[in-house]
Formats: C-alpha cells, sequence, structure tokens
C-alpha cells in the first residue's frame, strides 16, 4: 500500500511528506469577518506579543507553538476567529461561492469548511450543511451557531441527497471522509479492503452530489489522504457516469502540489495534490462543472 502510494510522487516529494509527518504543523487561522475584521483581530494577536505571517485576507500563520496561547485568547471565544489548515481553507476557497448563491456542504461537521463558506457569501443566500453522524451533526450545529453561520442543517445520508434535491444548489462542496493518511501519517491503521470499501462510498456520495447540482453548477471534492482509489479513480469513475463534466483549474495561492495523473483521462491533471509541509497539510482537490 505504502509503495503503491510512495510511487505517485518524486523522491524529492516523498521526502518532503515524510519529513512533514516528523514536526508539529504551524498553525493557521481564519478571520471569521461575520465577527470581526483584520485591524481589530490582528491588534489582539499584537497584544498577546505573537508573530504571524498574513497569508491573504482571510488566513494568517502562526509557530506551532502557540497554539495554546491562540485557543485561550478572548477572540476565539468569541469566535472571532477558526483555527483551520490552509488546504482546508484552500477547498473552500476553490468552490468560488458568492453572495446569493444556491450552496451545499455535504458532509459537513465539525463546520470549518461551513465557516469559509458562509464568510465567502457574506452570510447571503441559501447554504445548506448536511452530516450523516448524530454526534458530529451537534458538533456542527453548536460550531455554527457559535461563529454567527446563517446555514440550514440536515441530518442526512449524503447519499440520498441527489435523489431527494435533484438540480437544486449553485456549488456544491465534497469534503469527503477518507483515510486521512495526511492527518494520521503511515502508520497504516486502515488495510487495503477498508480504502476500497471508503472508495466506494466516495463514489456514491460525489454521484449524490452530481444530481443535486445544477446543469453549469461547480462542485469541489476533497479529501486529506495519498491513496490514488480515493482520489483519482472518485473522480475517473465520475467522468464515466451519466453526467457530462468538465475539469476546472484549482486556485493554489502558496501551497505547492502536483498534477493528479490518470492513464484514462488526460484533463485529472488539473485536479492538484497538495504537497504537505510544515504550514499545511497534503490534501487531493478538484473541481468540476457540470454541463
Ligand atoms: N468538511 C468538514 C470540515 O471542514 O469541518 C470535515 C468533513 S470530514 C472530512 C467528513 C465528514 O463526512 C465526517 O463528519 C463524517 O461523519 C461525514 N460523513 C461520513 N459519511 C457520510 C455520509 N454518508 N453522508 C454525509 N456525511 C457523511
Amino acid at each position: 500500500m505504502l509503495s503503491k502510494i510512495s510511487s505517485l510522487y518524486t523522491k524529492e516529494e516523498w521526502k518532503k511528506i515524510l519529513d512533514s509527518f516528523d514536526n508539529e504543523k504551524n498553525i493557521c487561522v481564519f478571520l471569521n469577518t461575520l465577527k470581526t475584521n483584520a485591524i481589530f483581530l490582528e491588534d489582539e494577536f499584537l497584544k498577546e506579543n505573537l508573530k504571524f505571517k498574513k497569508l491573504n485576507e482571510y488566513c494568517y500563520l502562526f509557530n506551532a507553538k502557540d497554539k495554546s496561547i491562540l485557543s485561550s485568547m478572548k477572540a476565539f471565544n468569541e469566535a472571532k476567529f477558526y483555527i483551520q489548515n490552509y488546504s482546508s481553507y484552500l477547498c473552500a476557497l476553490n468552490l468560488g461561492v458568492k453572495s446569493g448563491d444556491s450552496v451545499l456542504d455535504l458532509c459537513a461537521a465539525p463546520g470549518g469548511k461551513s465557516i469559509n463558506l458562509a464568510n465567502f457569501m457574506q452570510n447571503t443566500g441559501y447554504l445548506a450543511c448536511n452530516e450523516a453522524s448524530k454526534d458530529r451533526f451537534f458538533i456542527l450545529q453548536k460550531n455554527l451557531k457559535k461563529y454567527g453561520i446563517n446555514a440550514k442543517l440536515f441530518l442526512k445520508d449524503g447519499k440520498a441527497i441527489g435523489n431527494l434535491c435533484p438540480n437544486k444548489f449553485d456549488k456544491i462542496l465534497l469534503d469527503a471522509p477518507c483515510s486521512t493518511l495526511a492527518k494520521i501519517g503511515f502508520d497504516l491503521e486502515k488495510s487495503y479492503k477498508e480504502i476500497k470499501n471508503i472508495a466506494k462510498l466516495q463514489k456514491k456520495l460525489l454521484h449524490s452530489a452530481l444530481k443535486a447540482l445544477k446543469i453549469g453548477g461547480e462542485l469541489v471534492y476533497s479529501t486529506c489522504t495519498f491513496t490514488k482509489e480515493e482520489n483519482e479513480e472518485v473522480i475517473e469513475n465520475a467522468l464515466k457516469s451519466e453526467f457530462k463534466i468538465k475539469l476546472l483549474d484549482i486556485n493554489l495561492e502558496h501551497a505547492l502540489a502536483k498534477d493528479a495523473k490518470s492513464n484514462e483521462f488526460d484533463e485529472i491533471s488539473k485536479c492538484k495534490r497538495i504537497i504537505p509541509s510544515s504550514d499545511y497539510d497534503g490534501f487531493f482537490i478538484a473541481k468540476l462543472r457540470k454541463v
């Protein structure tokens, strides 16, 4: 399994991936513009003597050792910022939502990317956040309330959403359940059979999401894992389905990534594998339009 994954990367990339697990990652913070603004928040960070790098209008990067200070700040308790990996933010960013869109976050708990989406939409339009696990649904509900997110919540199996509301959404985020290897590393807890089962679920979720997407609508599919079965093969499966799909370019801002590869579809190179580093997690991101 491990050699199958490493064969997808060059020697240098593979070294970067292995090295990224050796140290604690730096901390990325997402500004919640629904509760505060950059001037106020930057001032709060400076009052704590925190050094940070501003990555863009929403994201700030801090040293790993500052996590406890950040999470004990009043501004954090008041939901003025969310602690989130930069790669996760990129998934939500690439959906390109805007005020007034009708948006579905199909696998939403604990709600990090829903918080991103609501910020990009400035809490206008329609944001539906769905989660299948009851326990995680309640965490999602609590987080979205705390962060002042205007969303309609659903506790449903994402596989059923396509049939429940076909052609309804302008934009859908499918941040799929996955083997999470980019988070937990390679002390493989999951067997090949388990990976195949997760991939089966991912294919069904993507099929359901494509059904729920309007013609002309756009979808981001993301995972925080490295296996081809859960990434390229899920997209290949969608390209072979009854839906007409066009793959779209992805904006990776500062992140280092490599093109995804497929023997069957050249356009899969538009999908990206983010190479993990000390600043961000490994992710797979694909963006597509239903035509
Ligand atoms: N997008 C979330 C965020 O940024 O905070 C993280 C989502 S996590 C990668 C995947 C989620 O999908 C988990 O909360 C899991 O419980 C949920 N899930 C698993 N199977 C599902 C299904 N059949 N339908 C909907 N959600 C499902």
